[in-house]
C-alpha cells in the first residue's frame, strides 16, 4: 500500500520503489527468487504479485551475454530508464570484492565524461561513492568484457592478478565455471 500511495518520494533520481532483477527463463517458469536492488531474494511468486499493480520497468537480458534486449516502459523518461537497466544488470557496486547494493550507488561512465565517454547503458556501470571517486583520480580503468560484465583493471604497479569481475551481486554465476566468478 505504501508502494502505491505515490507519497514516497525520490531516491538518487527515482521515484522510491522496488527494483527487482531475473532472467526471462526464471519468469517464465514463475519459480525461484528475484534479486532486489538492494540485494534480497524475492520469491517469483510474489514479484508476479506486486508486479501486477505496479509501474512496469520490465528489463530482459540475453541468459548468456547478459546484454539488454528490451526495456518497456510506461513513461518516457530515459535517465531513470537507464538507472533501471543497470540496477537490474549490476544490481550493486561492480568493484571485485565490494557489497555495497544498487540503491546506495553511483551511475560510473567506464569512459571518463571529460574524454567522450557516453551516457547509455553499455556505457556506464553501478560504482559506490568511494570507488567511483576513487577511479577518477587514479590510474584504475573500467571496461565491459563481452558478457557484459564490468572489469576493474588495476594499474600494473597494484596488479596482483586479482579477479577483475565482482562476482558478489551475482550468485548465479557461480553455476557457471567458465566465468571469473569473483570474490
Ligand atoms: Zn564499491
Amino acid at each position: 500500500m505504501a508502494l502505491c500511495s505515490g507519497e514516497l518520494g525520490q531516491h538518487n533520481g527515482l521515484p522510491v520503489t522496488v527494483i527487482v532483477s531475473t532472467t526471462l527463463q526464471e519468469l517464465e517458469k514463475g519459480a525461484g527468487v528475484a534479486v532486489t536492488g538492494g540485494g534480497s531474494l524475492l520469491p517469483m511468486g510474489d514479484l508476479i504479485r506486486m508486479a501486477s499493480h505496479a509501474f512496469h520497468y520490465l528489463a530482459v537480458f540475453d541468459h548468456h551475454t547478459n546484454q539488454a534486449l528490451y526495456l518497456g516502459r510506461t513513461k518516457r523518461i530515459a535517465s531513470p530508464a537507464q538507472r533501471i537497466v543497470l540496477h537490474a544488470r549490476d544490481r550493486g557496486c561492480t568493484r571485485p570484492g565490494c557489497t555495497v547494493p544498487g540503491y546506495w550507488c553511483q551511475v560510473h561512465h567506464l569512459t571518463d565524461w571529460k574524454n567522450g565517454g557516453r551516457t547509455d547503458v553499455d556505457t556506464t556501470t553501478l560504482a559506490c561513492g568511494p570507488e567511483n571517486r576513487m577511479i577518477e583520480t587514479t590510474k584504475w580503468t573500467t571496461h565491459r568484457n563481452p558478457k557484459g560484465q564490468t572489469e576493474w583493471i588495476p594499474p600494473p604497479d597494484l596488479d596482483t592478478g586479482q579477479h577483475r569481475v565482482n562476482g558478489y551481486h551475482h550468485p548465479e554465476r557461480h553455476l557457471l565455471p567458465e566465468d571469473d566468478n569473483g570474490p
